[in-house]
């Protein structure tokens, strides 16, 4: 056993030192990036934001909704096959800006295979909740021989030697996290996880040494931190809960005490895996939770609210361009308070 006594950080435990800009409005910021990725050599451009592949939040509705923003879908890798038909004939636009997500079970590869032979949809999404595995690795390396072209997205990690070893297997991107989900249990049941910040510096750090992008994902519940993790080096941010809650969202809208809630729940969670397994097996123990969150309208709102305070943190700091964030970021380190509070974080109701 082993100690490691270097401090890791969280987005709460930092924030953002502001800098002498030239900037006169945040309306001169562009929040476009652009990349053209190490494998697939596909280019693109756009708004580095996507929406996580969890059943509330990964619906096609969503990927309407974003796509209008130049923002990213990673689709729920449960949507039903006839689904994604009508969906790709009716709305081409929204599918150049979905990610199909895959787990690494034989099942799941035979439904990528038929989703990718009635579209050429761009970008793949490797997903599972430990990207550790000998397995994993090697189910990399299969899909990128057989999708040479497309954009692999691939997690989850947390240190800079194993997104090494997934840049170098075949992913263009990195997915980063492990425990921060805001639905996810897994530091509690595992005692497993890292700080979301460190991992974003230490990981973005490793794959732009070898030309790869990495993706923070998890841990995000203000705007304030979706900056951070810009600044701190992600290229891409996932988002679940900031997504949750919407018109656009899975499930209905229910009444309690009054107040209109909608469900959201972890991919890992008992509710989930009794939705798609029919059970939660002997062997292994949920890792998320069921909430009801504040049902808040249509998410173009939220969209609005994330950007514009993204805007403003790259106005604070003299950043025309979200690609510059990071390097004119200097983070602050802030104390925690000791009886700090979790307080959900709700678009202001204007
Ligand atoms: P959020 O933005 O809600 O903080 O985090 C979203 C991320 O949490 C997802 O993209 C996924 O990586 C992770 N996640 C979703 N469901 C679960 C779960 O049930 N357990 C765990 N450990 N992580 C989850």
């Amino acid at each position: 056993m082993r100690i490691e006594y270097d401090e890791k950080l969280d987005f709460r435990d930092v924030l953002i030192r502001p800098k002498r800009s030239v900037l006169k409005s945040r309306s001169e910021v562009s929040l476009e990036r652009e990349f053209k990725f190490r494998h697939s050599k596909v280019t693109w451009s756009g708004v580095p934001i996507i929406a996580a592949n969890m059943d509330h939040t990964g619906t096609f509705e969503m990927a309407k909704a974003l796509a209008e923003h130049n923002l990213l879908t990673a689709l729920d890798k449960f949507i039903p096959i006839d689904k994604w038909k009508t969906f790709i004939k009716d709305e081409p636009v929204a599918l150049s800006h979905c990610f199909v997500s895959v787990g690494i079970g034989d099942t799941d590869f035979a439904r990528l295979d038929d989703i990718m032979k009635i579209t050429n949809i761009p970008y793949i999404c490797l997903d599972v909740a430990n990207g550790y595995t000998e397995r994993f690795v090697s189910c990399l390396e299969h899909l990128r021989e057989k999708y040479p072209d497309t954009v692999i997205m691939a997690g989850n990690v947390v240190t800079g030697e194993m997104v090494e070893e997934l840049v170098l297997s075949g992913a263009d991107i990195v997915k980063i996290g492990i425990g921060p989900g805001s639905v996810c249990t897994t530091r509690e049941k595992t005692g497993v996880g890292y700080p979301q910040l460190s991992a974003i510096i230490e990981c973005a750090d490793a794959a732009h040494g070898l030309g790869g992008q990495v993706c923070a994902d998890g841990g995000c519940v203000t705007p304030g931190d979706v900056a951070k993790a810009f600044a701190a080096g992600a290229d891409f941010v996932m988002l679940g809960g900031m997504f949750a809650g919407h018109d656009e969202c899975l499930g209905e809208v229910i009444e309690m005490n009054g107040r209109k809630m909608k469900r959201f729940y972890g991919m890992s969670s008992a509710e989930a895996m009794e939705r798609h397994h029919g059970t939660v097996a002997d062997y292994r123990a949920s890792e998320g939770r069921s909430v009801n969150v504040p049902y808040r309208g249509p998410v173009k709102n939220t969209v609005l609210d994330i950007l514009g305070g993204i805007r403003s943190t790259c106005t604070y700091v003299g950043a025309h361009r979200l690609k510059e964030l990071s390097k004119r970021t200097t983070f602050i380190r802030v104390a925690r308070q000791l009886n700090e509070v979790f307080v959900p974080y709700d678009v202001d109701k204007k």
